[in-house]
């Protein structure tokens, strides 16, 4: 046989072995060509050539093998694409060689180094990295690679990554974006580890920085949420002498998969593989508000995510433009009201629970005390802030910097202190500032609790005269121009031409509050209307609470409040529009249920599950809803689910957990035991009116009105016994029966029982249902639901005062306790 045929014989002997066994090296001479795979030893991926999306290039590149949607997770030849299926891959003693048959553009890519390797294998780990080492060496720590994929990223991070410096060898691993989803070439956008200052991570467009991490502090990147994937993964944040750098890991592999990605359009994901519905789904994102825009406010501007408009000055500061800055360009920043005159009189301002600023212009050492840091501080005439290096153990070190600040917010959950340097003079105004606000403060309150005193005693004489409504809504309404909202006021004129007058053809609903309307703005924008009853005094109250709760709170599924009207004795809040209503109307009415199918109802579901999550845990305000129920998610245009009605909403401050009340509010149905009977609400009690909500979407019919010819059970106590029986099916309406994905579906019944479990302890965390509603982990076996038997729960003497509702279907209970 000649020389040339042996060679195609070995090479077709060798690629048909590759892809006859699921082998997960390539070895010396073996030719890895167009069409060959190698799927690493638990078959999580696979290496091979593929095209993406509608492009028909061929590259090298690693992707999910258990996945049905494919997803690349590197890419070889991300910037030398092969026009053909010619190219193939061989390992020398040198390295790797990737090349297309009679190409003349020779070497598509490569790695190589002068060392001459004893028996050089490819091979692809369960981790998705490709590495090189040496066939006759053990390997026991990546110290025994010769080369690594983990080294190259593209623009997926993967668990177990190094993203970051190594200092000995200098090599930066920065993540770059596709250029689109058909070309994996670099595209605009890095993601990097920045070393020049304190590390922090960097995301850039081309050299412009688009958005930053915060520092870790030893357990997060400040400045990011972190949603609590508890016992989920872990992260780590290595920074010596030898290397910088950030991973995270799965505490169980097989519990969930997980990716970080930097999309083509710039923004960082992290992206959970929910296995029923096929698809990845979004666990947070770094850009997810505006202050998340590096720089937004300038140099010494602070960004204030709760805040309209949403940049200030630091003290001190006044903008550098005046005009700019009215017309929302904050860009240019501020500038110092009175300049520092090194050497004389300076002193510092402190600012607590802020991102501190880009670090770029900083310096640290962990050696050193706060004071000893405010002392080096002022020696140096270009330090301008100074704060502790490490936030852990009460803060120690010293972190300084020099020249402007920029990209400070205060929206950080749970942000850091930092020591602006100031003049004197300045000083000393914000001395006396501070001390004639606490003067005003202190008169405030003084005269404050004097009209909460006068009010409880004129509403105490005014109920025995029956006339209980004008007083109260004339305290209600100093109380509420008293709180420093920053709500866009509307005028009166416009709202009444925007609804034609309050028409009736424009009444969309009503509700506790009072009846809402459709309106549209002169310029177009539509809105949603809700006008407080005159004659309501509950009303007021949940005007008060709603106010002061939504105001301050930016979720995509909780519905917008975009100003309020406080003119002529009226009490009218104004909402973005929701086209579809709520989903009260879809979901219990069966022509409208047949244009929701599951993909839909399980959007709506996810988006419910976050907007919650989001009240209980990420807003700064830590909130429980209260009166969690269908009629109470409105729906967008798109069907995108948003929370509404705020009214009864409790906002609870720093580790507290649960409260008590005397005054119990809520609906029949949705709320939970300990709530209903002994006043005791938490996120607990949230949870189970999203449990009972998730079996009334699976079912299509109320709680409070299911019956059952064979069992006195409620709809909650018939789920469980179907559950306890094995028959989920008969619980699951037809509409999503023809979804066919029974899987999905059962999961959502067996998340809903663990919502509504009897014990509040034994539910989960709205954390912990997300996770649910978007991995495949294993769930426990639900115990019984609370409220499994009765029908109704509270005794109809047991009512105080029931609200003044017409077209509501659903009546928002008011109880008063006696008290114990
Ligand atoms: P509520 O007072 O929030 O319970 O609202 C009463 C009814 O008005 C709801 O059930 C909806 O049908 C309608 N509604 C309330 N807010 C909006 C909105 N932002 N867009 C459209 N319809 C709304």
């Amino acid at each position: 046989m000649q020389l040339p045929s042996i060679i195609l014989v070995c090479s077709i002997l060798s690629s048909t072995l590759i892809k006859s066994m699921a082998v997960d090296t390539i070895s010396m001479h073996q030719t890895f060509r167009d069409g060959d795979t190698i799927t690493s030893a638990g078959g999580e991926f696979q290496l091979g050539f593929f095209s993406p999306g509608s492009s028909t290039n061929r590259y090298l590149g690693i992707w999910y093998k258990k996945i049905s949607r494919v997803t690349v997770v590197w890419v070889a030849n991300r910037d030398s694409p092969l026009v053909n299926t010619s190219g193939f891959l061989q390992i020398s003693r040198e390295g790797i060689i990737l090349q297309a048959v009679n190409s003349s553009t020779g070497i598509i890519w490569s790695w190589s180094t002068s060392k001459l390797f004893k028996n050089p294998v490819l091979q692809l780990l369960d981790t998705g990295n490709l590495i090189l080492r040496d066939e006759d060496r053990d390997f026991k720590s990546e110290e025994d690679f010769i080369w690594q994929s983990f080294d190259h990223p593209g623009d997926n991070m993967l668990p177990g990554m190094k993203f970051g410096i190594d200092l000995v060898t200098g090599m930066n691993r920065i993540s770059s974006s596709w250029t689109s989803v058909n070309d994996p070439s670099r595209g605009s956008f890095t993601i990097g580890l920045d070393t020049s200052g304190f590390p922090q991570i960097l995301l850039s467009k081309g050299s412009v920085i688009q958005a930053r991490t915060g520092r870790w502090d030893g357990y997060k990147f400040k400045g990011i949420p972190k949603r609590s994937l508890n016992g989920i993964f872990k992260d780590e944040f290595v920074f010596n002498e030898k290397e910088i750098y950030y991973r995270f890991y799965l505490v169980n592999p097989t519990s969930a998969t997980m990716r970080i990605i930097l999309t083509p359009t710039g923004n960082v994901k992290v992206l959970v593989w929910n296995d029923q519905q096929q698809i990845w789904t979004v666990y947070s994102s770094l850009m997810d508000n505006d202050c998340d825009r590096y720089g937004l406010c300038g140099g010494y501007g602070i960004c204030k995510i709760d805040k309209t408009p949403r940049c200030e000055c630091l003290r001190g500061f006044v903008p550098r433009s005046q005009e700019k800055w009215k017309a929302a360009d904050w860009s240019s920043g501020c500038i110092r009201k009175t300049n520092l005159v090194c050497g004389t009189d300076e002193g510092f301002v402190k600012y607590s629970g802020v991102k501190l600023p880009d670090m770029r212009s900083s310096w640290y050492t962990l050696k050193m005390s706060l004071q000893e840091c405010e002392k080096l501080c002022l020696k140096n005439c270009s330090c301008t802030a100074y704060a502790n290096a490490d936030a852990r153990r009460g803060g120690h070190g010293c972190l300084l910097w020099f020249g402007e600040l920029i990209d400070i917010s205060d929206y950080a959950e749970d942000g850091e202190d930092i020591y602006v340097r100031m003049p004197s003079s300045e000083l000393v105004k914000s001395r006396k500032g501070k001390l004639e606000f606490i003067l005003i403060t202190a008169v405030l309150l003084v005269v404050l609790v004097g009209l909460i005193l006068l009010s409880v005693y004129k509403k105490r004489k005014l109920m025995k005269e029956e006339s209980l409504k004008l007083d109260s809504e004339s305290v209600s309404l100093t109380k509420i121009e008293n709180e420093d909202l920053e709500l866009p006021l509307y005028d009166f004129e416009s709202i009444a031409h925007a609804t034609s007058n309050f028409s009736p053809e424009k009444k969309l609903g009503e509700g506790g509050f009072g009846p809402v309307y459709k309106g549209t703005l002169t310029g177009g924008l539509e809105i949603a209307v809700k006008r407080l009853s005159k004659d309501s005094s509950q009303g007021l109250d949940e005007f008060k609470n709603e106010v002061s709760c939504i105001a301050k709170l930016q979720h995509r599924n909780l519905v917008t409040l975009l100003g309020c009207c406080t003119e002529k004795g009226e009490r009218i809040l104004i909402y973005e529009y929701m086209a579809n209503k709520s989903l009260d109307s879809f979901i219990f009415d069966s022509n409208a249920r047949n244009t929701l199918d599951w993909p839909k109802l399980y959007n709506i579901i996810t988006g419910i599950a976050r907007g919650l999550l989001y009240l209980h845990q990420d807003s700064k305000l830590r909130i429980i809803h209260r009166d969690l129920k269908a009629s109470n998610i409105l729906l967008d245009h798109d069907m995108n689910p948003k929370i509404s009605d705020f009214g009864m909403a409790r906002s609870f401050g720093g580790n507290e957990t649960e409260s008590n009340t005397s005054r119990i509010v809520g609906t029949y149905g949705y709320m939970s035991p300990e709530y209903a009977i002994d006043g005791q609400f938490s996120v607990k009690s949230d949870v189970y009116s999203f449990g009972v909500l998730l079996i009334e979407i699976i079912t299509g019919v109320k709680n409070r009105l299911f019956s059952h010819p064979d069992h006195s059970l409620n709809l909650l106590g018939h789920a469980w016994l179907s559950y306890e029986q094995d028959n989920l099916l008969q619980l699951i309406d037809g509409v999503i029966l023809e979804s066919n994905n029974y899987s999905e579906v059962f999961r959502v019944i067996q998340i809903g029982l663990l919502c509504v479990q009897h014990d509040p302890e034994d539910r989960p965390v709205m954390s912990q249902v997300v996770l649910m509603l978007s991995s495949n982990m294993k769930l426990p076996h639900p115990k019984q639901p609370g409220f499994f038997m009765e029908r109704y729960l509270l005794r109809q003497d047991q009512f105080l005062s029931k609200p003044n509702l017409s077209s509501s279907t659903q009546l928002t209970i008011t109880t008063l306790l006696p008290r114990q």
